[in-house]
């Protein structure tokens, strides 16, 4: 007798939607998201869809219709509460476009709960803009499985966000000036915490000393090579999750 496959499929296409879901309840998609579903993954009547509203959780479920312009979804059940993520912030300074941008989408899918874009001296890039910031971090968390987006703060000067950091949040200074090493340093702290990377053209000798100075901040070294910006995010945070965060 062959056993009966499991529903929802793991294959089944995976969207954020607004939210609250409810069992019971119906979504009505439009625009892109109708488009993927009916023309990227052409799904049919019966199919299964797995939501998440980045509030009550993630759900299955059923596809009542796929038409040309709309898919209408029918909320069939509850598959997974919304995570809890590690409380770990990626400080990063911004970055050309396709490596800001590559920050996001790595960060997103490694579990950071948020991410503070920072301006700094040397930065080549002073904005961000926050749609398409939004929609980076929310593919990279469908295509992820993740059910709890990650926060996009707006851009903060370097001086400003060090005069309001919260006591009670530790800030990792990756310099690649030297500091101490970075896996026993995660290792060894436990609560709310941070990670603070460069630009391309790294921290210039005030921004250094200005950082070096904060009561939170603990300068770390990610290993005796300079690395391009997104490497040391990614690499970072990746350390992080294995040593102090969901990784364990
Ligand atoms: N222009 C800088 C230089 O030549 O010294 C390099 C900046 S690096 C491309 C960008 C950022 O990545 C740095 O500001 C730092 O935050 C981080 N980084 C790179 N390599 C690192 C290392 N070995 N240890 C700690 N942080 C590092």
């Amino acid at each position: 007798m062959p056993a009966t496959p499991a529903w929802p499929p793991r294959s089944a296409p995976r969207l954020f939607v607004p939210g609250p879901l409810e069992e019971g309840g119906q979504i009505a998609l439009e625009g892109q998201q109708a488009h993927y579903l009916g023309k990227v993954m052409r799904v049919g009547p019966g199919d299964a869809v797995i939501a998440c509203d980045d509030a009550t959780g993630e759900w299955a479920c059923e596809v009542i219709s796929a038409g040309k312009l709309d898919v209408v979804l029918s909320v069939r059940m509850k598959l997974r509460e919304r995570e809890d993520v590690p409380d770990f912030v990626l400080c990063a300074a911004l970055l050309k476009k396709p490596n800001f941008d590559l920050v996001l989408e790595k960060a997103t899918e490694l579990g950071v709960a948020a991410v503070q874009p920072v301006v700094t001296r040397r930065c080549v890039a002073d904005k961000l803009n926050p749609e398409r910031a939004l929609t980076i971090v929310t593919e990279a968390a469908e295509q992820c499985a993740r059910t709890a987006l990650p926060r996009v703060e707006e851009p903060a000067r370097l001086d400003a966000l060090l005069r309001d950091w919260p006591e009670d949040r530790a800030l990792f200074f990756a310099d690649e000036q030297g500091g101490a090493p970075a896996a026993a340093t995660f290792a060894a702290h436990k609560g709310p915490a941070a990670l603070l990377v460069g630009p391309e053209g790294g921290f210039d000798d005030t921004e250094r000393d200005l950082v070096r100075a904060h009561p939170q901040a603990r300068a770390i070294t990610l290993g005796p090579r300079i690395l391009r910006a997104e490497t040391a995010c990614i690499s970072a945070i990746g350390l992080w999750m294995a040593m102090s965060g969901d990784w364990t």
